[in-house]
């Protein structure tokens, strides 16, 4: 299973680049966990659209969503030209119904409800959902390789430690860390570098990619605080940053 960064601005993006949106790939299966701003403009650096499997939504703000309908759009023009004979999946929570019935465009784009008591598989992956506490409902997603390696993406979270269960002994931790250590982020339902960190370190997971980074700040302190309270390795999310898993 491999991972590329797409997007890992929060809020917006910044110039040239994307928010959240995260590519899976193993064999033939190709996902994107979230679909932010300026997502489909930076996937086609590593793909052809048209053989995107599945779009995998970790709620309905819309820095993970804001590319979704041009996605959709994408599918329209290459199952016209032929280009693939098979429509999009978009899978997505159902709590929040008016913003899940966008998601489908028939018979281009099919939706589906994901639920955290079924597993769900898409191609060689099997994902699944734990709900996060954050401004809109949001569930984190935990994907499972054919040979078992496991990565955990939380999503938009405060800290949370009934994530704990559910991200324990992951080989990567994909965290939000939205704000600076000596902040307060739980009143914008989000986490910062520390508690990305701590939430890591107790979930005993190999390793932890900080990600949805903020707009103010050097990013650098956020690695260099996350570090001080994790002890697998650290790192900070870029455009096009590959891991191998
Ligand atoms: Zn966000
Ligand atoms: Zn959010």
């Amino acid at each position: 299973m491999k991972l590329t960064v797409i997007g890992f601005w929060g809020a917006y993006p910044g110039a040239n680049e994307a928010t959240s949106a995260y590519f899976i790939e193993e064999e033939e299966t190709r996902i994107l966990l979230d679909c932010g701003s300026g997502a489909v403009a930076r996937l086609q650096n590593h793909i052809d659209l048209s053989t995107l499997t599945a779009a995998v939504l970790t709620h309905y703000h819309h820095d993970h969503i804001a590319d979704i309908g041009v996605l959709q759009y994408s599918r329209v023009v290459d199952m016209n030209l032929q280009r693939t004979a098979e429509p999009l999946k978009i899978y997505g929570h159902g709590d929040d119904q008016p913003a899940f019935q966008q998601l489908g465009k028939k018979p281009f784009a099919d939706a589906f409800t994901y639920s955290t008591t079924e597993p769900l598989g898409i191609g060689s992956l099997t994902c699944s959902f734990h709900p996060t506490v954050h401004g809109a409902p949001c569930y984190a997603v935990k994907v499972r390789s054919r040979n078992g390696k496991v990565l955990v993406y939380t999503g938009d979270t405060i800290y949370d430690e009934k994530l704990l269960p559910f991200i324990s002994n992951s080989d990567l931790l994909i965290t939000e860390a939205s704000f600076y250590a000596d902040q307060d982020a739980s009143p914008y339902g989000h986490m910062t570098s520390r508690e990305a960190a701590l939430l890591a370190q107790r979930g005993n997971v190999r390793a932890l990619l900080l990600s949805h980074l903020p707009h103010f700040g050097d990013h650098r302190q956020l690695l260099s605080e996350a570090k001080r309270y994790f002890d697998g390795e650290t790192m900070l999310a870029a455009s096009d940053l590959h891991i191998d898993l």
